[in-house]
This record gives structure tokens, sequence and C-alpha cells, in this order.
């Protein structure tokens, strides 16, 4: 409810048309044909079954394909990637966000945070790109959410709960790296909503989540364009249509398959940090 009186030219500026902030032809471009090619004979290494409510960290070399997997039933998955030799460098998911949208796709890329600004992961292949937009706005795998955590949690219900992904994903961190928790839960971070289904409220802006399309057998590829740590958790939402931060929801494991290329793809540089000269006008 507005409070305030509109000016009398308040039609004229609503009616200013948008300009795209970062049009896609303007970003480095992605071989996927190259990258689809490099599959070829490729040798998986590892499968990683991560239990309901829980998260695993792993690395991921450098020119390695990884996928996450829907097994058994409807899963909602939370990303967090890290630089294997920086954790300070990490997934940005708002400037994937303005840089791809609200949710993600074969073709688009992982980014790092400030000053590194570089692509982390490009998706190869996502059995989801059928989905789309629906009717309500929704699409699959966004950069809209943070991940569900134990703060927001006490701040809205009072309560404790432990096995929210942000908690999941610290742990598995602290395990990984053998570092204390309250040391590594600075690093998560907000993460790539793998296979969850939201969208923003056309009305009010709100994030709005519904029952992911996911099913057993579908999965997300990604090319790891760096040496990466990555942490996934399996939502204690399941499947994300009702609610998280609780035990209620029927919960599934998630699965990540690594895989090695026998045939790299030819010619392609490591993605360098950022080139700015980084004055900042000093
Ligand atoms: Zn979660």
């Amino acid at each position: 409810m507005a409070v305030q009186a509109a000016p009398p030219d308040a039609e004229a500026r609503r009616a200013v048309a948008p300009v795209m902030v970062y049009p896609p032809d303007t970003l480095p471009s992605v071989d996927l044909p190259a990258l689809h090619a490099a599959r070829a004979g490729w040798t998986r290494i590892a499968s990683i079954r991560i239990e309901p409510r829980t998260a695993k960290a792993f690395a991921l070399p450098r020119g390695h394909f990884f996928r996450i997997l829907s097994v058994e039933g409807p899963q909602v998955g939370d990303l967090n990637l890290w630089a294997a030799d920086d954790l300070s460098e990490r997934f940005y998911s708002g400037k994937t966000r303005a840089l791809h949208g609200t949710h993600v796709t074969t073709g688009d890329r992982l980014w790092s945070t400030l000053p590194h600004l570089r692509p982390m992961a490009t998706i190869t292949e996502d059995s989801l790109d059928w989905y789309g937009r629906d009717a309500f706005g929704c699409g699959v795998h966004d950069v809209i959410g943070t991940r569900c955590d134990p703060y927001t949690h006490r701040m809205l219900a009072g309560a404790d709960y432990d096995r929210c992904c942000h908690s999941n994903l610290t742990r598995a961190l602290a395990e990984r790296t053998g570092r204390p928790r309250v040391e590594v839960e600075p690093l998560v971070h907000d993460v790539l909503n793998v296979f969850m289904c939201t969208g923003l409220d056309r009305e009010t802006g709100r994030y709005v989540m519904k029952a992911s399309p996911v099913r057993p057998g579908d999965f997300i590829e990604f090319f790891a364009e760096i040496d990466l740590l990555a942490a996934l958790s399996a939502c204690p939402g399941g499947d994300c249509g009702s609610e998280h931060s609780s035990d209620a929801a029927p919960c599934h494991p998630l699965e990540v398959e690594i895989y090695r290329s026998a045939r790299p793809p030819a010619g392609r540089a490591m993605p360098a940090r950022n080139a700015y000269a980084g004055g900042h006008g000093a």
C-alpha cells in the first residue's frame, strides 16, 4: 500500500521501457559443441551419494565434468563452489543472476566472487531444460534464493533446527578441510538451488517455490573450468513443495558423478582471474 501520493507524471515514468542490463550477446561465448565433444570416451572416476538432510564436500579437478542426479525421488540440492586453492574465491550467485537471469541452464556459467569474477563451471547439459517458465513465472535451478539456515528459522519459528542446508554445508566443509566449524562457517555462501522450482511473485516480488518437477534419472551436468572444491546438501525441504527447516518433508538422496575427459577440449585456457587493474580510483 502506497503511503506517498503519486506525482502527476507517475504513469509516464512507469511507461519508460527497461533495457537488459547484461545482454546475452555481450557475455563471453561458450563453445558448447567443443565441450560436448570432450565427453566422448570419458571415464567416471567417482560416484558420491548424498543422504537426505546431509551434505558432502568433494574435489572437482579442472577439465572434469560432474553431474548432479536425482535418484529415488524428487529432491532439491544446495550447491556451493570454491576455488580449490583459495576458499575466499567462491560462487557468486548474485552476479550469476545478473548475468544469466534468475534460473540457469545449459550454456550458462557459475561465476566467482570479486575480485576474481571468472567462470568456475559451465552447465553443459540440463535434463530439465524443457521446463522453461511455467504459468506462475517459475523455473528450475534458481540463483534467487540463499539456502535454508537455522538463523532465519530461529527468527521466524523460535526453534532450533540443525539439518538446514547451511548447517549441512558447514559440517561437510569442516570435515573436508579438517578445520573447526566456526572457522569454515563464514565460507558457506549463497547457493545454486539445483532442481528447485521457484520464481518471484509478479504482484509482490516475493520469493515463491513449488514442488520440483525433477524425477529420478534427471540431472544437471557441469564442466569444471578451474580446480574446485564443491559441497552439495540434500535439502530438508525434499522437493521444496511445502516447507524446509524441518523433518516433515519426504526427502531423497542425491548422487554426484565425476567424469574425467579422455580428450579435454583443445586449446582451452583456464579462465584467468579478472584483469581489472585494481586502482578503485584511489
Ligand atoms: Zn535447504
